[in-house]
């Protein structure tokens, strides 16, 4: 039994069936896979383990416990948290008031701006932001403000954002999309140095298979919907399936 198991997902966007018959099990402390060509249905498939949407068919079971029916501030706080596409990080605010967001949000459920006014409470909320800076290595960088980060400090801060829930499963969907070949290996070390270091269990969503090979120890080929193998890196490298499934890319 896997940490994160779905079974039977389906999803219809109209008269587009963007989630077939879509089985996963993902075990406790590995990291994860996902791979398939554009519009294979990802994105599609991790919106709805985090609530963003709902499956018309199937389950979504997290530690035991089904997702489905709750909203993502609460399946959040079940431990699942998630790096999306796009980066999404406030680009006026400094680094450290970025990374306390997530902080008063796992703490007071859902984010309120108001949470901010609270002087006590907000020293609580810098010292642990700051430590969880440390952390990513971030420290000096504190009072930059994150627009003026380059692409691979963003999604450095934005992992953090994440790991300062302290999750037990951590989602990204291609956290290294469009990114400059130097950030892609940051990115890459700083995934694999969080895979060894800490209690945790990551899902990746990624397009580069340079990316993908570095790090995980499983994965999925989505296809149209549906898983079309899963297996190790070593198997899936030879695939026939995986190379027919990425023809016209
Ligand atoms: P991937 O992340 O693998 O590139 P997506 O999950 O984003 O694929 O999309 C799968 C399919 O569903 C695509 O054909 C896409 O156009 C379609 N799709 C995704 N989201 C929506 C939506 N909200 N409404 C309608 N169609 C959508
Ligand atoms: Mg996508």
């Amino acid at each position: 039994m896997g940490i994160l198991e779905v079974k039977g997902v389906g999803k219809r966007f109209g008269g587009l069936q963007a989630l077939g018959d879509v089985n996963l099990s993902v075990q406790e402390n590995t990291c994860h896979a996902i791979i398939g060509p554009n519009g294979a249905g990802k994105s599609t498939l991790l919106n709805c383990l985090i609530g963003k949407l709902i499956p018309d068919t199937g389950s979504v079971m997290f530690d035991g416990q089904s997702v489905l029916g709750r909203k993502p501030f609460e399946i959040n706080q079940m431990g699942i948290s998630r790096v999306f596409q796009t980066p999404e990080i406030f680009g006026d605010l400094s680094v450290l008031e970025n990374m306390m967001i997530p902080i008063f949000a796992a703490r007071d459920g859902a984010f309120e701006l108001n949470a901010f006014s609270s002087v006590s409470s907000q020293k609580d909320v810098i010292e642990r932001a700051e430590k969880v800076l440390e952390e990513m290595n971030m420290a000096d960088k504190r009072h930059m403000n994150a627009a003026s980060m380059s692409r691979g400090d963003k999604r450095r801060l934005e992992i953090g954002m994440c790991l300062s829930q302290e999750p037990r499963l951590l989602l990204l969907d291609e956290p290294t999309a469009g990114m400059a070949r130097a950030d892609t290996n940051n990115t890459i070390d700083l995934l694999k140095e969080i895979k060894e270091e800490r209690d945790i269990t990551i899902a990746i969503i990624e397009h580069d298979m340079h990316v993908v090979f570095s790090l995980a120890d499983r994965i999925t080929v989505l296809a149209q919907g549906t898983p079309l193998v899963e297996d190790t890196p070593e198997k899936i490298k030879g695939h026939p399936k995986v190379r027919e499934a990425y023809l016209g890319e």
